[in-house]
């Protein structure tokens, strides 16, 4: 499922290419992927021309010089490719396609259509901006921030590390990835974190962000960056998907225990 580390992969790679670009013409093949404005949608797009592509949080967000943004949720199997023509051979599940004045196209894929699509207009962005929480990468998730949220939370850390009211971008994978380089059990509550462990987590959280995004993410299932390549962080994962498997630090034996419908890992010996 994408996290941060996929939607700035596909972002940065984009970014350069769509600069300028002018929508002419939008396609919806399957309005479910339409969070706002819904129908409407297809005649919103045309006449705006790209500034630039940025991510928020897990979003991939495609600003226009008027300052309207297309907020992508990529959901679970969600792509956005651009080709140099008006279909691409690889996407056989297209929902919405963004013609370009250039002849190319914008093709936002989805095969279970988790995804959503939302277009703000420019007074609309701030209020959706605020319902997300601190990014991670960002100068002001200071050790201090995230302590300041944990203590005041009872939920275990992991789904704390989930809610995107808090931090945004952190979902399953990366927020037990971070867990296990800091030594705390996904299931602890959020506010028996120390001083010393938040300063941990905090700083596990970043290095294992950009060392995915330098890996140009993890590939589960459908993942592709802009190019249609899968990620290549999956090897250096330490917990996830390693039921059974030695710990990387002390050999233990990875444990796995479902927490709130979702699959936590750790290892029993590392994680307290
Ligand atoms: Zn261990």
């Amino acid at each position: 499922m994408p996290e941060l580390p996929e939607a700035e992969t596909i972002a940065r790679d984009l970014h350069p290419r769509l600069q300028e670009a002018k929508v002419t013409a939008v396609d919806v093949h399957h309005e479910d992927v339409l969070g706002r404005p819904g129908t409407g949608f297809g005649d919103a797009l045309p006449g705006r021309v790209v500034a630039g592509v940025g991510r928020r949080g897990k979003n991939v967000v495609i600003a226009f010089q008027d300052e309207g943004r297309l907020l992508v949720n990529l959901g679970m199997t969600g792509r956005l490719v651009l080709s140099d023509a008006p279909g691409a051979a690889d996407c056989r599940h297209v929902a919405v396609r963004l013609l370009l004045q250039d002849g190319r196209s914008l093709l936002y894929d989805d095969v279970r259509r988790f995804g959503l699509l939302e277009l703000f207009e420019p007074e609309e962005w701030p209020a959706r901006d605020a319902e997300l929480g601190l990014e991670p990468l960002a100068d002001d998730f200071t050790a201090d921030a995230l302590r300041d949220m944990t203590r005041r939370s009872r939920t275990p850390i992991r789904n704390f590390l989930l809610d995107q009211s808090k931090v945004a971008g952190v979902g399953n994978i990366y927020a037990l990835e971070a867990l296990f380089r800091a030594g705390i059990r996904p299931t602890r509550r959020a506010n028996r974190v120390t001083r010393a462990e938040a300063t941990s987590l905090r700083n596990g959280i970043r290095d294992v962000l950009e060392e995915a995004i330098a890996n140009r993410g993890t590939t589960f299932s459908d993942y592709r960056d802009a190019a249609g390549e899968r990620g290549g962080f999956e090897p250096l994962l330490q917990v996830y998907g390693r039921e059974g498997r030695p710990c990387t630090r002390c050999g233990t034996a990875i444990k796995r225990k479902v927490l709130t419908n979702r699959s936590a890992f750790y290892c029993p010996s590392c994680q307290r």
